[in-house]
């Protein structure tokens, strides 16, 4: 008996659907915002991650899947989507010359974290990118895409966090300051944030550990420190949430994993998911096309774990894309009319799932529940020459008698199928 790897999952029928149901949406809702699928490789070179995401980060330190091939050549089981996204629009030149390029993709990622709750070592992630100028709109018109996302999922509560993490131009002075701060405190925060303080200080800010709480709401904020440029960036940003009656709060703690982030950086998170709450992040990142070599065009881009999600969708029954109506002959001597019958229905685009077993019609109607189809066409000799057929609800348990018609069966199934 060989085992799936630690930190991973088998996504089954039955489970599946949600997954299928929460991707359909990303897909539709993305189109209706002018974005295009994108699809890269699930690796890439080691240094494609080291350079973009940061050698000092968690990730990099510990957290990703690196490996030689067989010609020796170091590379790594993407944990995350948008620097090999944005290696592709370099690599086949779609930045050149053109406006604003949206792309979204989804896939799994991989790293090695200790697994828990929502959280894998293979994880599936949904996320976008706009390439282009440096307009807060398109900050805003993200976050907005996304709430449209999450009110047609129906998760709710959510909140909307919103940062500015500065720039390049700025970031150094408020660096500077929130070290020396941190250098105070450092005796009364946790192990994490003592090695961090040199290589990462702006991830103190991220820290969970309770006792750290109030050591760290006391540090410096970046939004105190911003250049005029970036100032201006952050007022649009909320100027068009408020017209847009998107409610959101500023969290001066937000600054996100990942050293390419500058100026806005955002999270959504939800009293859903418990005590490990965000569901998604993102954020702006100006420099990393020409940190890969590539033109200086401004990025705008957010990621959400699937698993949360999962987590958080309304306990309904999603029988999205899974067999609407499950054909049940009594005894092989109904088996033509049943393979014409089947066939008949999925030329009109019925879902139908055919038995071929000689099975009895209880053990029949078993398998019917067990693969939580709605409807059971149940038909023996005797109704077949009466040129009828029994039509069995299986959520409410009602049955008629229907003429034996495509036409009469699709009335029959169709009307309380939705999803
Ligand atoms: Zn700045
Ligand atoms: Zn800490």
């Amino acid at each position: 008996m060989i085992h799936r790897i630690k930190g991973t999952q088998d996504l089954l029928p039955g489970e599946i659907e949600k997954w299928q149901y929460l991707e359909q949406k990303a897909r539709d809702i993305f189109a209706r915002y002018g974005y295009m699928e994108i699809r890269t490789p699930i690796f890439e070179e080691t240094e494609l991650f080291v350079r973009s995401i940061g050698q000092e980060t968690d990730i990099v330190q510990k957290e990703m899947y690196t490996f030689a091939d067989k010609s020796k050549k170091s590379l790594t089981l993407r944990p995350e989507g948008t620097a090999p996204v944005v290696r592709a629009c370099i690599e086949n030149n779609l930045l050149a010359g053109s406006g604003t390029l949206k792309l979204f993709y989804m896939g799994p990622m991989f790293r090695y974290e200790r697994p828990q709750k929502g959280r894998y070592r293979q994880f599936y992630q949904i996320g976008a990118e706009v390439l282009g100028p440096d307009n807060p709109l398109i900050d805003v018109e993200v976050m907005e895409m996304l709430v449209r996302f999450l009110e047609e999922l129906e998760i709710h509560p959510y909140q909307l966090h919103i940062n500015s993490i500065g720039c390049p131009g700025c970031r150094p002075k408020y660096l500077k300051v929130l070290r020396a701060e941190i250098t105070h405190a450092l005796p009364q925060l946790c192990a994490d944030c003592n090695r961090r303080a040199s290589t990462n200080p702006l991830r103190v800010l991220d820290c969970k550990v309770e006792t750290d709480q109030a050591h760290i709401n006391a540090l410096p904020a970046s939004l105190d420190y911003l250049c005029e440029d970036c100032r201006t960036h952050f007022a649009v940003v909320q100027r068009f949430l408020n017209n847009r009656d998107i409610h959101y709060s500023v969290n001066s703690r937000l600054v996100r994993g990942l050293d390419y982030y500058e100026k806005t950086t955002f999270e959504i998170t939800s009293d859903l998911l418990g005590a490990q709450n965000a569901l998604l992040g993102g954020g702006r990142y100006n420099g990393l096309s020409e940190s890969l070599g590539g033109p200086a065009i401004s990025g705008f881009g957010f990621a959400l774990g699937e698993e949360r999600f999962i987590l958080a969708l309304p306990k309904e029954d999603y029988f999205w894309m899974r067999p609407e109506v499950y054909l049940a002959p009594l005894g092989p001597a109904c088996f033509d009319f049943a393979v014409t019958l089947a066939s008949q229905l999925r030329r009109n685009e019925i879902r139908a799932f055919l038995e071929f077993g000689d099975k009895s019609l209880k053990s029949q109607l078993r398998h019917a529940d067990k693969l939580r189809i709605p409807f059971a066409l149940i038909f023996g000799t005797e109704e077949l020459h009466r040129k009828e057929i029994q039509c069995k609800n299986m959520r409410d348990g009602t049955q008629v008698t229907i003429r034996a018609e495509v036409s009469e069966i699709i009335r029959a199934i169709r009307g309380d199928t939705a999803r």
